[in-house]
């Protein structure tokens, strides 16, 4: 489909030290610039759980003697050099995951208003609380996403305080945006009951979708391992009192406060824990961690379709909903998150009893 093709390609030198360090990458096309073919070729096209139009393949280099590459960047820099990208791919698909989220919800209140059983689902409380979370989860991660891509744009400019912000909710935006992406999505196949398991209705392609974004650029468990280590280890928790400042500045929610007080909390606790219990709390970090953001953008959006609707101005039905959405997610996920706080204070104390032969048997 494409005259050439080139690959970017993480590979050793030939006298490289073992692990990571040793990595460097190289842009290696597919027809060289004499025009003749390089060494490489797709050996299969992977069979996926979803994203079906999107084809993987597995590559093999270098079979008939050695495929050709150039280096991009230095010698053995190669995993700095994939951060380049990896940085802005993490913001994109944490995007994803709000993207399918947003699909997933639509559907799902398109099949709600129409299935009847005894009377429309969309009025049967269940199905409500369904949809109602649905559509907060989607707006809450959207407004992390676009705060952060903000940021991101502030850096661009110069903001040097943006930057650290940036660093900051990247492994957020990445891991809660795609954790939101798969509840969502399977909420959505809630909402059509068995139909929703049947592909014809297209809920669970919705799903299958949303399932990889928790695991590419870097897995989530990975995102959360990066907060706690290069990013709050890294300042010594500097960009996140700096967030925490700016959050309990505009605040006004009593729960959302109580919120960024366990953070600020967990967050001293990580500091000083060693190694092993950083990162066994450093998931139920990250999300309360998000929660504790998201809330403030909430909170922050229903100050102004408040103000909205008793100014008059706007479209009264969307800023009504905005009311409602705020609301539930400050009424329902940040008493969620609590909970999150006991995992990480308590993290690391069952996960190592069993031995891994015990924990495997
Ligand atoms: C559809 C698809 C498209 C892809 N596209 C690309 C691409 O374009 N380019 C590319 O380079 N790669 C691509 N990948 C690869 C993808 O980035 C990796 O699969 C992903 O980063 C996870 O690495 P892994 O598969 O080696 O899992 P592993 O590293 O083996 O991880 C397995 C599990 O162990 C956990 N784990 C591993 N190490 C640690 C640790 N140190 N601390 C805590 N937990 C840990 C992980 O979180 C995960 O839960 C793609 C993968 C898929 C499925």
């Amino acid at each position: 489909m494409a005259e050439n093709i080139i690959h970017l390609v993480l590979a050793r030198t030939p006298d490289a030290p073992a692990g990571t360090k040793g990595i460097s990458l190289f842009l290696v096309p597919k027809i060289l610039p004499d025009g003749t073919r390089n060494d490489l070729r797709c050996v299969s096209i992977e069979h996926k759980l979803g994203i079906h139009s999107s084809p993987t393949c597995v590559m093999s280099y270098g079979d008939e003697g050695g495929a050709k590459g150039w280096l991009i960047g230095p010698e053995m820099g190669g995993m700095r050099a994939m951060f380049t990208m990896m940085n802005n791919a993490r913001l994109n698909v944490g995007l994803q995951g709000v993207q399918i989220a947003e699909r997933a919800t639509q559907q799902a209140l398109y099949y709600a208003k129409d299935r009847v059983q005894v009377k429309a689902i969309i009025e049967h409380p269940d199905v409500r609380r369904m949809l109602l979370r649905m559509k907060t989860l989607t707006e809450a991660s959207r407004a992390l996403l676009y705060y952060a891509a903000g940021q991101v744009d502030r850096a661009r400019l110069g903001e040097d305080d943006a930057k650290v912000r940036a660093d900051l909710l990247t492994p957020l935006a990445k891991a809660y945006g795609t954790d939101i992406g798969c509840e969502v999505a399977s909420i959505g196949i809630q909402v059509h009951g068995g139909m929703g398991f049947v592909e014809e209705t297209g809920a669970a392609q919705h799903y299958r979708d949303a399932r990889i974004a928790p695991i590419y650029e870097g897995t989530n468990g990975i995102q959360a391992a990066d907060l706690v280590g290069r990013k709050l280890a890294g300042d010594g928790g500097v960009g996140l009192a700096s967030l925490i400042a700016d959050i309990r500045a505009e605040a006004k929610d009593a729960r959302l406060l109580s919120l960024v007080d366990l953070v600020e909390e967990c967050a001293a606790d990580i500091l000083k824990a060693d190694m092993d219990d950083r990162l066994a709390g450093s998931y139920a970090f990250l999300t309360m961690t998000s929660v504790m953001t998201c809330g403030w953008l909430m909170e922050r959006q229903l100050r102004v379709a408040e103000a909205g609707i008793a100014a008059g101005e706007g479209d009264p039905a969307f800023l009504k909903a905005k009311t409602v959405t705020a609301r539930y997610y400050l009424a329902t996920m940040i008493a969620e998150a609590f909970g999150q706080a006991a995992a990480v204070k308590n993290g690391a104390e069952l996960l190592y009893v069993l031995s891994s032969e015990e924990l495997a048997a």
